[in-house]
């Protein structure tokens, strides 16, 4: 049996067993499915209800579907200002492709279209030739992780700098695939217009933030101040800022503060020697004096260093734009056959993505495969692979996740 048709069935039956909800307001969103190796190729769907919904997703079994963040009086309408928009969600995608983590050099591949060649690792460009390189990009336990991390970010963002809540419509969960989508669905949000969003993005990501104007700045009399920290004013980034400062100066050590404040090793012990002083000092609003230039140098390197440790790694193109789609909770994903599932607030510190999105197997289905190339990868609490042009008989979910991303091909049932 071909691929698309064994993943089309299987996906038909998870639908007919189990109703998914829809977003709120589904009748108002456009909605949009992707097909075997396209997240997207058709879009201005509607659905009346979630009966109506279900039915679709009983009948057709795409591979892929997604819904628009936005709200409209007539969502199947084209071209968009047919739609006549009505306001939007805020949606924020966070994808393990993003982040340059060390296990992307375990799991992640490349090749060259042009000359062939091949290795290990991510990058861009192709060693021998210079190329751009195609990209096999796995996830593991790390990498999500990495991404997790980047979602509490944004939550401590939306709740002490936005003053949004989980009351505000705040839902995460996970994309099926190599990361997490956060959706604010509150009128707080939903009449923001485009710049705005940009506005709020700028804020997230640390776009040019101006240190100056939240306060750090070298005075006239070379004096590098900053808003007392012991008073409780400074507030956003400026308060971020100072609490990390304060973090990291009092437990640097002498290497630490070499590194990343760009000081010489004896200049970094002697600092070390007046620690008590210097945080007392930042509390106060004044930051430590070095002698000639290097106090903005210094206050300068440490600052963007805190500024990395702080800022969002969210793809800014997606999370700004009112009229995308982003795959419905609680859906397929069509590359791995993981389910898109919704996670309370309180249940992501311990969610696994790489466990608690396995739909398939549950009965201890097994299915036959010629696993083509697959790094060693976790799923469903099971290790498997490295694997290179070999049959190997898998549990059913980790079998659909090696075909569904073509890493795999199917073998004639005896
Ligand atoms: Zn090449
Ligand atoms: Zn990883």
């Amino acid at each position: 049996m071909e691929v698309v048709g064994f993943l089309r069935e299987r996906f038909r039956a998870y639908y007919a067993k189990t109703p998914v909800a829809g977003p709120p307001d589904l009748a108002q969103r456009e909605f949009g499915t992707g097909d075997y190796g396209i997240k997207i190729n058709q879009r201005h769907l509607a659905f009346r209800s979630r009966e109506e919904l279900n039915r679709f997703l009983r009948e057709q079994a795409p591979f892929y579907i997604s819904y628009s963040n936005a709200y409209y009086n007539y969502p199947d309408r084209r071209p968009m200002e047919a739609k006549k928009f009505i306001k939007a969600d805020l949606v924020y995608e966070f994808d393990a492709d993003d982040l340059k983590t060390d296990c992307k050099k375990q799991h992640d591949a490349w090749k060259c279209g042009k000359c062939g060649a091949n290795g290990p690792g991510l990058l861009e460009n192709c060693t021998s030739c210079g190329q751009r390189v195609e990209r096999e990009e796995w996830v593991c336990g790390e990498c999500l992780g990495a991404v997790k991390k980047q979602v509490f970010r944004l939550l401590d963002f939306l709740e002490n700098d936005f003053g949004l809540s989980a009351a505000d419509g705040m839902a995460i969960n996970s994309s099926g695939g190599k990361g997490y989508h956060l959706h604010v669905r509150s009128e707080a949000v939903q009449h923001l217009s485009n710049p705005a969003r940009i506005e709020l993005l700028d804020y997230l990501t640390a776009a040019n933030l101006d240190f100056k104007a939240l306060g750090f700045y070298l005075t006239e009399d070379h004096r590098f101040v900053c808003p007392p920290r012991s008073r409780g004013e400074a507030l956003g980034w400026a308060r971020r800022l100072l609490d990390r400062l304060a973090e990291f100066l009092s437990t640097a050590d002498a290497s630490a503060l070499s590194v990343y404040g760009r000081i010489g090793i004896p200049t970094a012990k002697k600092l070390l020697e007046k620690r008590e002083k210097i945080l007392a000092d930042l509390d106060k609003g004044l930051m430590h004096q070095f002698p000639g230039k290097q106090t903005e140098q210094f206050w300068g390197n440490l600052l963007a260093y805190a500024v990395e440790g702080l800022r969002l790694d969210v793809d800014r193109q997606t999370s700004a734009d009112i009229s995308k789609i982003v795959r419905v909770p609680d859906t397929l994903h069509g590359s791995t056959g993981l389910l898109a599932k919704t996670v309370a607030l309180e249940a992501l510190p311990a969610f696994d993505p790489l466990k608690e999105t396995v739909v398939f197997g549950g009965g201890g289905e097994t299915v036959k495969v010629k696993a083509l190339k697959a790094p060693r990868f976790s799923l469903g609490g099971e290790g498997f692979g490295p694997y290179s042009q070999e049959v190997v008989e898998l549990p059913e979910f980790a079998a659909i996740y090696l075909l569904a991303r073509g890493a795999a091909e199917l073998l004639p049932r005896p």
